[in-house]
């Protein structure tokens, strides 16, 4: 496997940063998360504008123009001969001094990974997962924004911890006010007669690749697809529940906090969009 960093493709054993790097010491840092199919990026751009967004918002210069970063994917994907994997790119503010000071890092690390994703169970998708709300906030918009994916994820990682605790592998983050914003790595959109709701970004929900396409395609087919505030009570008495994100696609949620949700399996609705997506990221990859 190579990796690239920084301008070279180096074998994974010496895929090295140092440990003054401002992403280790402070979590100083952005990242995304993408997904190849047969070959071909999903949304490639989209993730992309969304990095150098990240990036701008903590006024970290990427020392690379969004073009040359998408040779630089693509020549990765080609240098590990992937077909199907994903793709993990991360910019740090690179090494400095222990203080807090970003000035103290001149040049910033560039990573990027791809490898074969390990693919969630074909039975969680059959079946649907179990998940459950947690205790941990996600952080209010107007203090950071949720749309910056930055490496500080140590929100998440509680409410991955949380649920693990509580013997279920996902969970629901809550903000300040306590509407439901999303899971811990991906979105959720709750189903209830014809209408498809998810939080709208400006209540706590990250902006997520997936969801804007299930969004997309949830319009197309003529649902009544919308972005308003999600309490505890609209997912509990909810016919279907999903989840939406790059690694997990579409996935069903059969049981919130102990409430089975509408009959216990998998909904029509959720059937449709999932089908409807593998289908959009074949399409895509033909353009
Ligand atoms: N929410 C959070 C906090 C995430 O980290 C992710 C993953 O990137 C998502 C949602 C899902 O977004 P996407 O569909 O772009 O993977």
């Amino acid at each position: 496997q190579l990796i690239f960093l920084n301008g070279e493709f180096v074998k994974k054993e010496d895929a090295k940063v140092s440990v003054y790097d401002h992403g280790f010491l402070y979590g100083d840092g952005v990242f995304e998360g993408i997904r190849v199919y047969s070959g071909n990026v999903f949304r490639l751009k989209e993730h992309l504008v969304r990095l150098y967004e990240s990036a701008k918002a903590i006024l970290l210069h990427i020392p690379y123009t969004l073009e040359e970063m998408t040779a630089i994917v693509v020549d990765t994907i080609r240098q590990n001969e992937l077909l199907d994997g994903y793709i993990r790119l991360v910019v740090s503010r690179g090494p400095g001094n222990l203080g807090l000071d970003p000035a103290s890092c001149p040049k910033p690390n560039v990573v990027v990974i791809a490898e074969q994703l390990a693919l969630f169970p074909k039975e969680m998708y059959e079946a649907g997962i179990p998940i459950i709300t947690v205790a941990t906030r996600r952080n209010r918009p107007d203090v950071l924004s949720p749309q910056v994916k930055s490496l500080n994820y140590l929100n998440n990682i509680l409410v991955r911890i949380e649920a693990q605790l509580a013997g279920v592998s996902e969970a629901l983050m809550l903000n300040d006010q306590g509407y439901v914003t999303e899971g811990s790595g991906d979105n959720v959109f709750v189903v209830k007669g014809n209408k498809i709701v998810t939080p709208p970004a400006s209540c706590g929900a990250l902006e997520g690749i997936t969801r804007n396409a299930i969004i997309e395609l949830a319009q197309k087919l003529g649902y009544d697809m919308r972005e308003e505030l999600v309490t505890r009570h609209d997912v509990y008495v909810a016919d279907e529940v999903f989840l939406t994100g790059t690694a997990a696609e579409v996935i069903s949620v059969t049981n919130v906090d102990g409430r089975v949700i509408g009959t216990g399996v998998p909904g029509p609705i959720t059937n449709v969009l999932l089908d409807e997506f593998r289908q959009l990221v074949v399409r895509d990859g033909e353009k």
